[in-house]
């Protein structure tokens, strides 16, 4: 594992981070023995930057996290975790946030703490005149956490005004090969470099998409150029190519994604792509721009919808319909979002009530996507064909 040096305080961050918001499931549950042994096996090839949030999995990751460093593993790893600002209406709230978050990951400092989202300078300066920034500071010097930094889902102005109104310690953005220019952008990128802070990358595969989701013309271009490099080791190269970035989170949910990950993260190189695999890029990115309707991530952070909508698998289905020209996509919309389950989870069941849209990092329009959804993928027949259905098979 090839590791690159906090230009702040000097810490080997193995450039490979673990991003614990998609560990192994069973059913709707963490595997747990599944998800401890592949921390463990991180941990053993040199990752040592493990990432969560204090809302990952309902406080059941950052749970899953403390229970997996517990016996000797803790000293070896740096811990990453988040204070959610939605759930910050007091100071108060913030310290109750984060002596909970001690007691969950069982230690008694957090190496890299961060405002979790900030989406503009009004949210920061909302915090800030709750007196946060001066909170955390009395932390750092006590020693409960050790660097204060903030993730970021909006617009590249206000990822500058954020990163100038405070001598923050590191920041964390979205970036990968889709988002060059979305989002922090590579100018946020190159500015955070200029000053000097530590760049931390969420999303290298967009939450998987840039490697299930794409066209068959895409995993051409890649195959014909290399046709040894899988689509996730193209996207996560292309990460890496950036001296300006430390650690690249990926969320890791099997072994193999694992392994596929440390082989990579050993032998990457800054600026070493060759001019031929750049332009590969390039007429990857015009594709997938073209094909791709919502920038839907996956993340879940809009979710639960109080009416049982699955938002991101409604966007996953809605994408595949054009991304992926599949054929099949309305029967799988049915099966996937529970058409004849007890609990469907499709589009119509939206009443609009704005709940999901002020959580969405990618700042998507929910409603108004879902009714194209609606329209694109149930049309007029689905609910009283679906109810018939439902009527015939008995369930309720
Ligand atoms: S706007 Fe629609 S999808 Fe969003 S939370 Fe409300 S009902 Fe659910
Ligand atoms: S709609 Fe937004 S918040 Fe919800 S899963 Fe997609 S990207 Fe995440």
């Amino acid at each position: 594992m090839q590791t690159r040096t906090n230009q702040k305080n000097g810490e080997e961050l193995s450039i490979l981070g673990f991003g614990c918001l998609r560990l192994p499931t069973k059913g709707r549950e963490i595997d747990e023995p599944r998800a401890i042994a592949l921390i463990h096996e991180a941990i053993e090839n040199g990752v040592n930057y493990f990432d969560t949030a204090y809302i990952y999995g309902n406080g059941k990751n950052e749970a899953l996290l403390g229970a997996a460093l517990n016996g000797g593993w803790r000293e070896k790893v740096k811990i990453a975790t988040k204070l959610p600002p939605f759930m910050v209406k007091t100071l108060a709230n913030a310290k109750k946030i984060m002596d909970t978050q001690l007691l969950r990951l069982q230690t008694d400092s957090i190496d890299y703490y961060l405002l979790h989202m900030l989406t503009d300078k009004a949210m920061y300066d909302r915090l800030s005149s709750l007196g946060i920034m001066e909170w955390l500071e009395e932390q750092k010097k006590n020693g409960v956490i050790k660097n204060i930094g903030f993730s970021f889902h909006g617009g590249k102005m206000d990822f500058e005004l954020i990163l100038k109104s405070y001598p923050w310690d590191f920041c964390q953005i979205q970036y990968n090969y889709m988002d060059e220019n979305n989002q922090a952008t590579k100018d946020g990128l190159l500015l955070a470099a200029e000053m000097g802070i530590p760049v931390i990358v969420m999303e290298p595969l967009r939450g998987g998409k840039l490697v299930t989701h794409l066209p068959e013309s895409v995993t051409k271009e890649f195959a014909s150029q290399k046709p040894e490099k899988s689509s996730a080791e193209w996207a996560l190269r292309w990460v890496w190519d950036h001296p300006q970035i430390n650690v690249v989170l990926s969320g890791m949910s099997d072994e193999d994604q694992l392994a596929e990950n440390i082989r990579i993260a050993s032998t990457v190189m800054p600026n070493s792509l060759s001019e031929e695999e750049l332009q590969v890029f390039e007429r990857v990115k015009t594709v997938m721009h073209e094909k791709t309707k919502v920038p839907c991530t996956g993340c879940g952070y809009c979710m639960p919808c109080p009416f049982g909508v699955d938002i991101p698998g409604c966007f996953s289905c809605y994408n595949d319909k054009y991304l992926m020209n599949d054929k099949s996509v309305r029967f799988k919309y049915y099966q996937t979002m529970g058409t004849l389950s007890k609990k469907p989870a499709v589009a119509s069941q939206c009443h609009e009530c704005g709940k999901c849209e002020g959580h969405c990092p990618q700042k998507i329009e929910i409603r108004k996507q879902l009714k194209t959804v609606k329209r694109e993928l149930e049309g007029p027949l689905y609910r009283p064909v679906a109810a018939i259905a439902r009527k015939f098979m008995h369930i309720k």
